[in-house]
């Protein structure tokens, strides 16, 4: 039996960051489950897949040939890592995660990160779908204002010029989108701790999950 923690959110949220200084505390592995969305859109786009075609890219989800070496993402031997990052492809994600064929596609996939001693999970379906054992579940979130900010600062300091509005109206339709599709909503589930971290930086929000994980 493995131990399993979940951190599920919405986008810029903080739950990336957070989720991996967890599980380096812990020595745990971590699953970026956005990732593998990611991912699946990039993939396909590249074989001029349409993302709708749910049987087609769910085929492609589940004989992805990824390697996750630390921090970078190798495609078919090609290093992704910015490329998965990119808006596009986020707007691509959040696309083919409505398909259920494709989340079924990837869950196995997903499960197979669940290995001693333990797992972080990010992602919006962790706690409530791929995991629903999990001993901790964090629901993490900040204002849309806030998520957008940090959104900006990442971008600047990547050396872009973001626009705070247009960022802010991004990251609503996807929650909007990612809130309403009928597969695996993003939403609080109700065994799920909440964490708000719209002010709180990313020490404290560390602390906080490792402090409800001890106790
Ligand atoms: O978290 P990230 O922004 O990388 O996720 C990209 C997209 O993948 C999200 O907008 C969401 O639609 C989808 N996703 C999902 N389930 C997950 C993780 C991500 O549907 N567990």
């Amino acid at each position: 039996f493995v131990p399993v923690i979940t951190i599920d959110g919405p986008s810029a949220s903080g739950k990336g960051t957070v989720a991996q200084r967890v599980a380096a505390a812990l020595g745990f592995h971590y699953l970026d489950s956005g990732a593998l969305y990611r991912l699946t859109a990039l993939a396909a786009e590249r074989r001029g897949l349409r993302w709708r075609d749910e049987l087609e890219v769910a085929q492609l989800a589940g004989d992805l040939d990824v390697v996750f070496d630390g921090a970078a993402v190798l495609l078919e031997g090609d290093n992704v890592t910015e490329a998965i990052r990119s808006e596009t492809v986020g707007i691509g994600a959040s696309i083919v995660a409505a398909l259920p064929a494709v989340r079924s596609a990837l869950l196995a996939r997903q499960h197979a990160f669940a290995e001693v001693p333990g797992l972080v999970a990010d992602g919006r379906d962790m706690g409530s779908v791929v995991f629903p054992d999990a001993r901790l579940k964090v629901f993490l979130t900040a204002s849309a204002e806030a998520r957008a900010e940090r959104r900006c600062k990442q971008l600047s300091a990547a050396g872009e010029q973001p626009d705070l509005a247009a960022i802010t109206a991004d990251l609503e339709s996807r929650d909007e989108r990612d809130r309403s599709r009928a597969v695996a909503p993003l939403q609080q589930w109700p065994d799920a701790l909440l964490l708000d971290t719209t002010n709180m930086g990313i020490d404290e929000a560390v602390e906080q999950v490792l402090r409800w994980w001890k106790d």
